[in-house]
């Protein structure tokens, strides 16, 4: 098969080819999909100038106009549902009800935005009061500039949509660099939003790596603002990069969140909701709930089912409708999570199932879903981000033991609380440094709550008002009267 070869820049509303050829996987089949185009610093400096002249105009206009255009790309992603979804499942190995759930959360994340900036026109010139009656004061809130989004693999999408549709509803121009490992459907996303009727020069992509791309975009003196969604370690570097110019920075960094079980919590619920915090996207999420914490009375009984569980899991590539888990994104990402799992071993942790490639799967990236007990709390395994569909267990003898173990980590990005009692539910989930506590509940994620978390997950949030408040400067005007 011949692999199309695709353009990876799109600068001042026309598709440019790049230099680097980046090639891009089917992950369950480890075969090339396609060669696209990646760009440089030059490209970079291309595309801040066509977003810098296209600033001025976009600017100024009303969140009125700027909500129809993101209607119409939350429309024209709905008209190109399916053609999305499998460009996800090929490109990222996730399941097609996993893609779907992705596309619509776009979908719904551009209508969102698309509200918030209809309603900010209301909301420009507040008066603010002032302890004097010589001076008034009102607010506004303007765009920030021209903004850099960097985005990683595991949501390509989705990572993309919390970006770029607040910062476009804010009133920003926008250049955009995709995963260079995803990049195939936030390139036909950019088509979509070609067909908007966003003016040129507004929104711009350059496909590349992160040295040849990421980098130039963190450090650019035309770019006001970096979002950044991926590693801490890549997140460091957008930061330092950054303060030469002393850009604003967003970042939504890793995580290593836990799920507790308490003695009340019903168990099949306990086990369903720790299945899909650590298995879903085969577990390449920052917000995998990967520490599972279950009170002693449970122990027992909670790790015989999870495993039953882990083991019933289907893995298999997007064209197995049955398939429940897909592959891990690429060979390096196999790798490390093999490499951890190994070293895990090593610390005397007890792998209790999973972490082999099953054996009805000769190809592709495919790892058994694991469940680990008895992982030192000085492990690797249990610190560190895995990225990769590996729980470890563990039991409390008292909910202040849970909430200790929970909070004893560099990161705070999420937290899930399993248990009967209202009260008890309510005050773990204010004891958990986290940005985000699910009670009793899946992942689910709303446009309009926030995304974010404590410590060294993030920095600042996203989705909600805050999102949109994350492309914009504050102005008062005040006056003598
Ligand atoms: P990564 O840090 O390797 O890459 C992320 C993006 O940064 C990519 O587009 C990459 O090309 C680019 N990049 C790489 N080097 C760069 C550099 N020197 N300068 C600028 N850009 C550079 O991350 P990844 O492997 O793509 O994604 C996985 C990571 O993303 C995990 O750590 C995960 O926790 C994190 N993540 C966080 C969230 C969140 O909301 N907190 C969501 C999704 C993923």
């Amino acid at each position: 098969m011949v692999n199309p070869v695709l353009a990876g820049l799109y600068i001042e509303g026309q598709w440019r080819s790049g230099g680097e050829q980046l090639t891009v996987i089917n992950p369950s089949t480890e075969e090339r999909l396609a060669i696209v185009t990646g760009g440089d610093a030059r490209a970079v400096d291309d595309a801040v100038r066509a977003a810098r002249t296209a600033f001025d105009a976009w600017s100024r206009t009303t969140g009125a106009a700027r909500a129809i255009i993101l209607r119409k790309i939350a429309s024209g992603v709905a008209a190109r549902r399916e053609k999305l979804i499998a460009l996800q499942s090929s490109n990222n190995g996730k399941p097609g009800f996993e893609a779907a759930i992705d596309v619509d959360d776009v979908i719904g994340t551009f209508n969102y935005y698309a509200d918030l900036a209809q309603a900010s026109d209301g909301q420009q010139n507040r008066a603010v009061e002032l302890p004097s009656e010589d001076f008034t004061a009102r607010l506004r809130r303007e765009p920030c500039g021209v903004v850099g989004l960097i985005v990683p693999w595991n949501f390509p999408m989705v990572t993309t949509a919390w970006k770029l549709a607040p910062a476009l509803a804010a009133g920003c121009c926008v250049v955009l660099k995709p995963s260079e490992v995803t990049p195939l459907a936030e390139l036909e996303l950019a088509r979509i939003i070609a067909d908007s009727g966003l003016p040129t020069g507004v929104f711009n992509v350059v496909c590349g790596t992160g040295l040849e791309v990421g980098a130039p975009i963190s450090s650019h003196p035309g770019i006001a603002k970096v979002s950044f969604t991926g590693s801490n370690a890549v997140g460091v570097q957008v930061m330092q990069r950054a303060a030469e110019t002393v850009k604003g920075v967003s970042l939504e960094l890793g995580g290593k969140s836990s799920l507790i079980v308490l003695a009340d919590a019903d168990l099949d619920l306990a086990v369903e909701l720790a299945s899909g915090g650590g298995y879903f996207n085969a577990g390449q999420m920052c917000s995998a709930t990967s520490r599972v914490l279950v009170a002693n009375e449970l122990l027992g009984p909670f790790l015989e089912r999870i495993v039953a569980k882990a083991q019933s899991i289907k893995v298999g590539g997007p064209e197995d409708d049955d398939a429940e888990m897909g592959p891990l994104v690429n060979q390096a990402q196999y790798q490390r999570v093999i490499a951890h799992i190994e070293a895990g071993k090593d610390t005397g942790a007890q792998l209790l199932c999973g972490g082999k490639r099953p054996s009805d799967q000769p190809r592709g990236y495919f790892l058994q879903p694991a469940v680990f007990s008895h992982v030192p709390l000085d492990s690797a395994l249990w610190r560190e981000e895995i990225f990769g569909p590996v729980l470890c267990v563990r039991g409390f003898s008292s909910q202040g033991e849970a909430i200790t173990l929970a909070n004893d980590s560099q990161f705070g990005l999420v937290a899930s609380v399993v248990g009967r009692d209202t009260e008890t539910t309510e005050r773990v989930a204010n004891a958990l440094q986290a940005g985000l506590v699910w009670i009793n509940a899946p992942q689910v994620i709303f446009p309009q709550a926030a995304w974010g978390g404590y410590k060294q997950s993030s920095l600042g949030r996203e989705l909600g008002p805050w999102g949109m408040q994350a492309f914009q400067e504050i102005k008062h005007v005040v006056r003598g009267v």
